[in-house]
C-alpha cells in the first residue's frame, strides 16, 4: 500500500517522490510506504487550507456540527477496519484499538461538534458607560503534530476542535504510524467536509514536522509527542509567535497507602502499567506503596503481570529502535542495582515484544525512576508515610498525571492538591470526562486541552467595547 498525502481534498504523491516503510511492530514487515514530504509538501497545504478558512469559517457552527457528526458516523461504520489497521500500524493488540482507540476517535467528533452548539461569550459592563463583549473567532490555518502512541485518538483529539471552531488545518500524524490517517482523509470527503478544511501532510518529524512549525502562514501549533521534540517545536514556533499547545512525556507515579481497597488498586494499577504495553503518556511507571502493605503488593503484582498474555494482553513496542531503547532502561535497571522481579527480556519471537517488567530495589534518584521509558517497565518503590509519597511523586522533572489509592477522604485531597501533575486520579486510572481541563506541569506540557480549553485554544479572544 502507498500512502499519499491529502491536500486540498485531492491525494497528492510527495514533491520528493521519496517514501518511508511503515511497519507492523508485531511482524517486522514492510505493509506500506508513507511520504518522506518537506516544505514544498507542507507549503501546499497551508495554501489549500487558507483557501478553505474563509468559506468554512463562515459556515453556521450547526452547519459544521453536523458534518463533524457525519464524520464520526463513518468512523463507526468503519470500525472494524479502523480498528484493525490501526493494531497493525502500532502493534497494540486488536482488543485495546477496539475497546480504546477507535471509540474515542469517534467521542472526539461527537464531543466537539456538540460542544460548539453550547457556547457562551463574556460580556463585561463597565459601569453605565461601555459594554464589551468578547468574540472568540477562529485563528485560520492550524498546525497539528501527533504520536504514534495513541495514533487516530490523539489526531482526532485535535482536528475535532480545530475545525469545529472554523479553523482549517494541516495534520502531520506519527511517521510511525500513518495508517488511519489516510482512511480519516478518505472519510472526510465522504462525510463532506469541504476540501481544504482539513489536509493531511505525512512525513518525519524533522522534515515535515519542523516545515510546519517553521510556516509563516500557520498560526498555531498543538504538539502532542516527547518532551524533547517538544522544546524542538517551540524552538521554532515560539520565535514567530505562533500560539503554542504543548502536551509532552510523563513518568507518572501511582500512590498505593495501607488503607486502600487493595483488591481495587491491584487490578487498575496492572492496567496502568501495562496498558498499551506502557505505551500511554498516562501510564503508572513508578508505583509507590506504602511499607506495611508493600510485600503483599509486589507479591501479587509481580504474578499478575508474569500471567500477561504477549500478544494478547501485551503488544509489540513500536519500532526497533524503542525495543532497543526499552531494553537499554532494563539493563541500567539493573546497574543501578534494582532487580528485576518479573519479565526484564525480549519475547523468543518475530515482532518487537517486551515481556512485562517489574523492578524493585531503587530509590528515587535513580534514573530509571526520573526518565521516561514509555514501555511495559515499572518500578515499585515502598514509602513510609504522606509527607514521603508526595517527595517521591514529585521527584521527577515530568507532571502529567498521578493516582492515589485511600480510602481516607481527607488525605486524598491534601495529597491531591500536593502532588505537582495536571491530573490526579483518586482510587482511579484513566477515567476521563472530555469536558476536564487535560495537560501537563513542568516537562510535561504547557497549555491544557479538553472541553472549552481546546476550544479556546483554537479562537483568538477579542475585546469588543462599545460606549453607551
Ligand atoms: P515524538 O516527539 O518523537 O514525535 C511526535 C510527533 O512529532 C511525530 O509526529 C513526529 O514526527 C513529530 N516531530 C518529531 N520531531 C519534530 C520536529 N523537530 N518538529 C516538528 N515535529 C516533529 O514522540 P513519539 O515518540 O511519537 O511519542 C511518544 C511521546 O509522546 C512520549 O514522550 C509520550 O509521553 C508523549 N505523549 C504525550 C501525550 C500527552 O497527552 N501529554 C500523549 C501521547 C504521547
Amino acid at each position: 500500500m502507498r500512502l499519499a498525502n491529502f491536500i486540498g481534498g485531492s491525494f497528492a504523491p510527495p514533491r520528493s517522490g521519496a517514501y518511508l516503510d511503515d511497519i507492523d511492530p508485531s511482524t517486522e514487515e514492510v505493509i506500506a510506504e508513507t511520504p518522506d514530504s518537506d516544505e514544498r509538501d507542507v507549503d501546499d497545504a497551508v495554501q489549500a487550507a487558507k483557501g478553505a478558512f474563509p468559506s468554512w469559517s463562515r459556515t453556521p457552527a450547526a452547519e459544521r456540527s453536523k458534518l463533524l457528526l457525519t464524520l464520526a458516523d463513518l468512523i463507526e461504520k468503519n470500525f472494524d477496519e479502523l480498528a484493525e489497521l490501526e493494531a497493525k500500524d502500532s502493534g497494540k493488540p486488536l482488543e485495546l484499538a477496539r475497546m480504546l482507540d477507535i471509540p474515542r476517535a469517534v467521542a472526539n467528533f461527537r464531543f466537539f461538534a456538540t460542544a460548539i452548539l453550547h457556547e457562551a461569550s463574556e460580556a463585561h459592563i463597565t459601569d453605565t458607560t461601555a459594554i464589551n463583549y468578547t468574540l472568540r473567532q477562529p485563528l485560520g490555518v492550524v498546525g497539528l503534530i501527533s504520536p504514534w502512541n495513541l495514533p487516530l485518538y490523539l489526531l482526532s483529539w485535535k482536528i475535532a476542535p480545530a475545525i469545529a471552531a472554523g479553523n482549517t488545518c494541516i495534520a502531520k500524524p506519527s511517521e510511525l504510524t500513518p495508517l488511519t490517517a489516510q482512511r480519516l482523509a478518505e472519510l472526510s470527503l465522504d462525510a463532506g467536509i469541504p476540501p481544504g478544511v482539513i489536509n493531511i501532510v505525512h512525513g518525519l518529524g524533522g522534515k515535515a514536522g519542523r516545515a510546519l512549525t517553521c510556516h509563516d502562514g500557520v498560526a498555531a501549533i498543538s504538539f502532542t509527542g516527547g518532551t524533547v521534540t517538544g522544546a524542538a517545536v517551540a524552538a521554532n514556533a515560539a520565535p514567530r509567535f505562533k500560539k503554542l499547545s504543548l502536551e509532552l512525556g510523563g513518568k507518572n507515579p501511582t500512590i498505593v497507602f495501607a488503607d486502600a481497597d487493595l483488591n481495587d488498586a491491584f487490578r487498575t494499577t496492572i492496567r496502568a502499567a501495562f496498558w498499551n504495553q506502557g505505551e500511554i503518556c498516562l501510564c503508572g511507571s513508578r508505583i509507590f506503596v506504602e511499607e506495611p502493605v508493600y510485600e503483599k503488593f509486589v507479591e501479587g503484582f509481580v504474578r499478575a503481570a508474569k500471567e500477561l498474555r504477549i500478544g494478547e494482553d501485551i503488544g509489540a513496542l513500536i519500532s526497533a529502535a524503542h525495543l532497543e531503547k526499552v531494553l537499554g532502561y532494563i539493563e541500567l535497571a539493573k546497574e543501578e542495582g534494582g532487580t528485576i522481579a518479573a519479565g526484564g527480556h525480549r519475547i523468543d519471537r518475530k515482532g518487537y515484544f517486551v515481556a512485562p517488567t517489574v523492578i524493585t530495589g531503587l530509590g528515587c534518584e535513580c534514573r530509571v525512576l526520573r526518565e521516561e521509558i514509555f514501555g511495559p517497565v515499572v518500578t515499585i518503590t515502598p514509602f513510609r508515610d504522606e509527607a514521603e509519597a508526595v517527595a517521591f511523586a514529585n521527584s521527577t522533572r515530568y507532571g502529567l498525571s498521578a493516582s492515589v489509592w485511600t480510602r481516607d477522604l481527607s488525605r486524598a485531597h491534601r495529597v491531591a492538591a500536593a502532588v505537582e501533575s495536571g491530573t490526579v486520579w483518586i482510587n482511579t486510572w484513566l477515567l476521563r470526562d472530555l469536558r476536564v481541563p487535560f495537560g501537563g506541569m513542568k516537562e510535561s506540557g504547557v497549555g491544557r486541552e479538553g472541553g472549552f480549553e481546546s476550544l479556546r485554544f483554537f479562537t483568538e479572544p477579542k475585546n469588543v467595547c462599545v460606549k453607551i
